[in-house]
């Protein structure tokens, strides 16, 4: 697969860097490396000897292929020939706004992923589960009430009873709901609340789920 040639190098015209592999047909046995080797499209073989077809999408400066090729059959042009056209151009002006650019966007990056692993870190939405007698206990009410102060809301909340007589007769019924950070805070140091809530009631916490 190739890629596409570059138009410019730091700023030139990737025609005038004279930065390209020369293949000494008399010397290539065809051994296909240095087609294999280079992922950009450089080389196709044909005869069994390798041909450069697109000498300018070669990456400047790169000399893998010379290095494997068994029969040191590729060559390059004089690197002083690259520098003669790096001097002319002012390249190293070019390159330090170019470091400091790719220095910001690697700050940049750095920063954002400290704050997506920061913020993977906090745990913003936890499923409880809560089974017991609910009856006339008002649980509903006294979780309002804890979650009036705090950043926090229930969402999804499901009350699941057998008999609508049985509640008022204490039979068991089960509750799912989901604690959410309204700020996107950190809600660990709240769920130990509930959990006593839900414990001064009776009740058995049959699943806490981090979502
Ligand atoms: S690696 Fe060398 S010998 Fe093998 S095909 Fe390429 S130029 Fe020819
Ligand atoms: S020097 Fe690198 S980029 Fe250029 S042809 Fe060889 S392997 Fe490909």
């Amino acid at each position: 697969m190739s890629i596409p040639t570059p138009e410019r190098w730091h700023g030139i015209p990737r025609e005038e860097v004279p930065w390209y592999p020369i293949v000494d047909l008399q010397a290539c046995i065809g051994c296909e490396l240095c087609y294999v080797t280079c992922g950009r499209g450089v080389y196709d073989i044909r005869d069994r000897k390798a041909i450069v077809t697109q000498p300018y999408a070669c990456m400047v400066g790169c000399t893998t292929c010379a290095m494997v090729c068994p029969t040191d059959a590729i060559r390059f042009a004089d690197r002083d020939l690259v520098r003669r056209v790096e001097r002319e151009h002012k390249i190293l002006q070019v390159v330090k706004k170019e470091a400091k650019t790719k220095r910001s966007k690697q700050e940049a990056q750095k920063a954002r992923a400290t704050a997506e692993e920061a913020l993977s870190r906090l745990t913003c939405r936890t499923r409880l589960e809560i089974a017991g007698a609910f009856g006339d206990k008002h649980f509903l009410l006294q979780l309002q009430e804890l979650i009036a102060d705090h950043p926090m809301d229930l969402v999804d909340l499901e009350l699941h009873v057998p008999t609508a007589k049985g509640l008022a007769e204490k039979t068991p019924a089960f509750m799912r709901f989901d604690v959410v950070s309204t700020g996107q805070s950190d809600i660990q140091a709240f769920l130990p609340l509930l959990r006593d809530l839900a414990r001064r009631n009776g009740f058995v916490l049959v699943n806490e789920v981090k979502l």
